[in-house]
């Protein structure tokens, strides 16, 4: 059974979450703040966690900046206002995705199930033409087997998306896909979500993996169409 963590302080909100996510077959754990939400991660392990922004003690900004510097977790910021959304989106917070209040609980559950799935990455990688589950570009490889990105030999820390979005474009070498495209299918989105998630973490990648993320020569920008992954 899955594990979601869900921190929120407004206990209708989290109890509508909670009772709806429990008919969906997970098991749910719930902290009302910030510094809770810290200590029930460390002792739960949860494989994705539904993230307020606005809580007491330590807001969800930092919870998400703390669980990061340890796990890569999912993890879907909640946030109220779109002054709060243009936070998520600008700060390197590394967060997964985002969901507005209010929302639907389809939309919510279809994010959850996207965000906590293996995104078909075994089809992802059986699919690729690539014998020994190696990309390599450059100094940059990408082993599809250990889940492990080096560059010049160096592991470089993706997250769970990061890692799936750059196995996706590499894997289809030179083909450009729209936003849409990679919502679809590498979030799993059908509906719902917003393109912005996929600059957002297209230039979180860049700035892990270029050596000058502004010029870069791996992760490659297709004017007014996308994107598309570029082999040295
Ligand atoms: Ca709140």
């Amino acid at each position: 059974m899955k594990k979601v963590l869900i921190v929120e302080d407004e206990k209708t909100i989290s109890d509508i979450i909670k009772i709806n996510l429990l008919k969906e077959g997970y098991e749910i754990i719930t902290a009302y703040d910030g510094r809770e939400a810290l200590e029930i991660f460390e002792k739960a392990d949860p494989d994705l966690i539904l993230l307020d922004v606005m809580l007491p003690h330590v807001d969800g900004f930092q919870v998400c900046r703390k669980i990061r510097t340890k796990s890569n977790v999912p993890i879907i910021m909640v946030t109220a206002k779109e002054e709060e959304v243009d936070k998520v989106l600008g700060l390197e917070l590394g967060a997964d995705d985002y969901i507005t209040k209010p929302f639907g609980m389809r939309e919510l559950i279809a994010r959850v199930k996207a965000n906590i799935r293996r995104v078909e990455f075994d089809s992802i990688v059986e699919n690729s033409n690539i014998d020994e589950k190696l990309i390599k570009s450059g100094n940059l490889i990408i082993d599809l087997m250990r889940y492990e990105v080096r560059k010049n030999g160096e592991i470089i820390e993706l997250t769970k998306r990061e890692f799936e979005l750059l196995t996706f474009l590499a894997s289809k070498d030179t083909q450009v896909f729209t936003r849409e495209q990679l919502l679809k299918d590498v979030w799993g989105y059908e509906y719902f979500g917003d393109i912005r998630t996929v600059d957002v973490t297209i230039r979180r990648m860049r700035e892990k993996i270029e050596d000058d993320p502004s010029n870069a020569k791996f992760i490659m920008t297709k004017r007014g169409v996308g994107y598309y992954f570029r082999r040295i």
